[in-house]
């Protein structure tokens, strides 16, 4: 069955990163029998541009019919006056609410090649490959209640509220252990149950699916102490799961292992493995419209959406060798570059990308 693919641009460096990214797919289509079709729609700062919303109803309807969204990004310097209700960031924000993106996955996987371009030491980072599973339209993020507030004596107070239902638990549970089965078979939970009673529950909860996964191997590990062990020792790592607030701090943490953010992709499912995906950096308005930018993130993040909504591993496993090779040949966008390789622009990479898929 043909399976639909929404492309949204966004601005800044989305445009051109996302082109490259759109090749590799034609090229798979068209050589490889993947069953695709696409369409491009607007979100972001382009689409308040066009349409006076960075997030227009056509756009959402679009990506409620999509089987997976490919973003590139959103936002720049020539939208910040705006209001925050229609920021580029609020297309974002609203895709992943009204689609209910609720799990979050973001490898953070150095390719032996870059090792040199982490800060720490070769020997600790080379061969990582992490997978972090973060719970994404949950806890402290969205609790209520939430706000500042006068006290009786004039001070302020201000106050959030962390809250999880076990169902919300489960589900994000389920995802990191099915993901752990196509891995090394390792997950390690990430809570602070030793203070936080809504993550004791998160603990328990972790350790009744495990029972149910008797082939992967469950561990735990309070949050401050996850921070610690991804800095000494990150390969001790396969799958971690975690809440919103903590995942959002650990994945950041775990990318910069890897030293190269245009080499970072990412993808939101729901709970039918639809998703978006997406590069995890932002639209570099500094180097837009140079064709300089790196389109590795978005070309991987095409990988992850192969393998996780559009149930083509095959061609994943492709697209990602391909990157090796690239890699291998050494070739570089100016983020990657060092000393002794070749320094191409983005549409040069993506050719060489699609080059070596064949
Ligand atoms: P950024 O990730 O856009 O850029 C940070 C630095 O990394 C810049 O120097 C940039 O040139 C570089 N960089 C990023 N991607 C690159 C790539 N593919 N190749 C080469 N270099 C790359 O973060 P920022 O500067 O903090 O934010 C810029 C804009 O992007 C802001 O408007 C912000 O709100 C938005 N943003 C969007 C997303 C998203 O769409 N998911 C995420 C983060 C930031």
């Amino acid at each position: 069955m043909t399976k639909k693919i929404l492309i949204l641009p966004g601005d800044g460096i989305g445009p051109e990163i996302v082109a490259e990214a759109v090749k590799v797919l034609e090229y798979l289509r068209k050589n490889n029998s993947l069953g695709i079709e696409m369409e491009h729609g607007l979100v972001g700062g382009a689409a308040y541009d066009a349409a006076g919303h960075p997030l227009p109803e056509e756009t959402l309807d679009l990506a409620r019919e999509a089987d997976a969204v490919l973003l590139g990004a959103v936002g720049g310097p020539k939208w910040e006056p705006l209001d925050i209700a229609v920021r580029p960031e609020r297309g974002l924000l609203g895709l992943r609410a009204e689609l209910a993106l609720f799990a979050n996955l973001r490898p953070a996987l150095l390719f032996p090649q870059l090792a040199s371009a982490s800060t720490l030491r070769p020997e600790v980072v080379a061969g990582l490959d992490i997978m972090i599973v973060r719970e994404l339209t949950g806890g402290i993020y969205f609790g209520q209640p939430r706000g500042i507030r006068k006290l009786p004596d004039g001070e302020r107070e201000g106050f959030n509220t962390l809250v999880y239902k076990e169902s919300e638990i489960t589900r994000i549970g389920r995802v990191a252990f099915d993901i752990a089965l196509k891995r090394n078979k390792k997950v390690c939970s990430v809570d602070k149950a030793n203070v936080l009673e809504c993550t004791e529950l998160w603990r328990e909860v972790m350790t009744g699916i495990g029972a149910d996964y008797p082939e992967v191997d469950l561990s735990h590990m309070y949050v401050d102490n996850a921070a610690m062990q991804l800095v000494r020792a990150p390969k001790q790592f396969d799958v971690m799961v975690t809440t919103n607030m903590f995942g959002d701090i650990l994945s950041d943490c775990a990318a910069m292992l890897t030293g190269s953010i245009g080499m970072l992709p990412s993808a939101s499912l729901d709970a039918d493995s639809k998703g978006m995906y997406e590069p995890i950096h932002g639209s570099a308005p500094d180097i837009a419209g140079r064709g300089s930018a790196n389109p590795l993130a978005t070309i991987l993040s095409v990988a992850m959406m192969l393998r996780y909504s559009l149930d083509a591993p095959a061609s994943a496993d492709l697209i990602e060798k391909a990157v090796d090779k690239v890699l291998d040949d050494g070739l570089r966008t100016a983020d990657i570059h060092t000393e002794g390789t070749r320094r191409v622009g983005t549409a040069e990479m993506g050719d060489a990308v699609v080059a070596a898929l064949s």
